[in-house]
């Protein structure tokens, strides 16, 4: 039986790393590293491995993730992986799940336990990768999976997958929706398919944005009491800053501290500005709360409404739709289904 092509494609992170003289962890590893120390690989797949960078995915930036995606957008595989670090997975993960239109599996994985320690989840993590990229149920559903990312036995969408804890083992989940599929013994057990309506008509909207420039997207969280004094400084800059978009991490169903509505509401005419769940997730209001800084004060106002998108992956979306030169009602459709 001719087994499945699935290429490897290592751009860095924990699952690269190896000790440097002091003992600290370095990136070093590249993707023939990584495939060596997986033996069970050649069982269930032709594999054919390439590092792409070395670099932690604390450092990649938004045009080495569409080049990778059009890297992979080209390739002859039955399936891809890409390692990389986790810092920034969930936010990678969604990008190539916005740049990507392929009928094979395109799964992202990573370790959060290096290679020095004793129990290191990186090639755990990449023979379950390979396994679901392999597994007929998943080749059969590529298309309506989307990307997604695999750790530690399970498989999320990349739109809904988060890192939820900064060093525990299992640091991922996709609290909204839960994971996709499941890994057990030598199989992957199906459990849900992802609704992707939304992601489609972005992805619609937004086009081939190839060779399109980066377009700095400032995110600002809201906490108790927030002055706004970046906001005042956006304002008053004369090229804001240099941003060209603003995700706002928004209180409860949609609210920011009444004291810098005025400023909001003022950003909001100049600059697309998404307000996104601080929550993590999950719809927000549209039409409950009165108020100068409740939701639907900020809706009439301009501002747009993020939906269910956490705010990371709301900042991805809205440097990718301004890639793609879509203006300020344009954006508000590409959001508007998310919830
Ligand atoms: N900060 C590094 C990165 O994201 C290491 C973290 C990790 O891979 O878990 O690449």
């Amino acid at each position: 039986m001719k087994l499945p092509r699935i290429k490897i494609l290592a751009l860095g992170g924990t699952i690269a790393t190896r000790p440097d003289a002091s003992g600290a962890m370095q990136m070093g590893l590249g993707a023939e590293d990584l495939v060596a120390a997986v033996p069970a690989l050649a069982t269930l797949a032709a594999i054919d491995a390439e590092t792409v960078s070395r670099v932690g995915s604390h450092s990649l930036g938004f045009d080495q993730i569409h080049a990778l995606a059009a890297r992979i957008a080209g390739l002859d595989a039955d399936g891809v992986i890409v390692t990389q670090g986790t810092d920034t997975l969930e936010e990678t993960a969604f990008l190539l799940d916005l740049l990507l239109d392929r009928d094979i599996p395109v799964i992202v994985t990573a370790a959060m336990r290096n290679p020095a320690l004793t129990s290191p989840d990186g090639p755990g993590n990449l023979l379950a990768a390979v396994r679901v990229a392999c597994d007929p149920w998943v080749r059969a559903h590529a298309r309506a999976l989307g990307v997604m990312a695999v750790m530690l036995d399970e498989v999320y969408a990349a739109a809904d997958v988060l890192k939820v804890h900064p060093t525990r083992f299992n640091a991922f989940a996709a609290p909204q929706t839960g994971p996709l599929a499941a890994l057990v013994e030598d199989r992957v057990v199906p459990l849900s398919l992802p609704v992707r309506d939304a992601v489609t008509h972005a992805r619609a909207r937004i086009g081939d944005v190839a060779g399109a420039r980066e377009q700095p997207v400032a995110l600002l969280w809201m906490g108790l009491d927030e002055p706004g004094f970046l906001l005042q400084a956006m304002l008053d800059h004369r090229d804001k800053l240099g941003y060209r978009g603003v995700v706002l991490g928004a209180m409860g169903g949609g609210h920011v501290p009444e004291r810098i509505a005025p400023l909001v509401t003022q950003l909001a005419c100049m600059l697309p500005t998404i307000v996104s769940p601080r929550a993590g997730g999950g719809p927000m209001l549209r039409q409950t709360y009165g108020g100068p800084s409740s939701e639907i004060a900020l809706r009439k106002a301009g501002l747009i409404w993020g939906g269910r998108v956490h705010p990371l992956k709301a900042r991805v979306l809205l440097e990718t739709c301004l890639r793609a030169g879509l203006g300020r009602d344009t954006i508000a459709e590409v959001f508007d289904p998310f919830g």
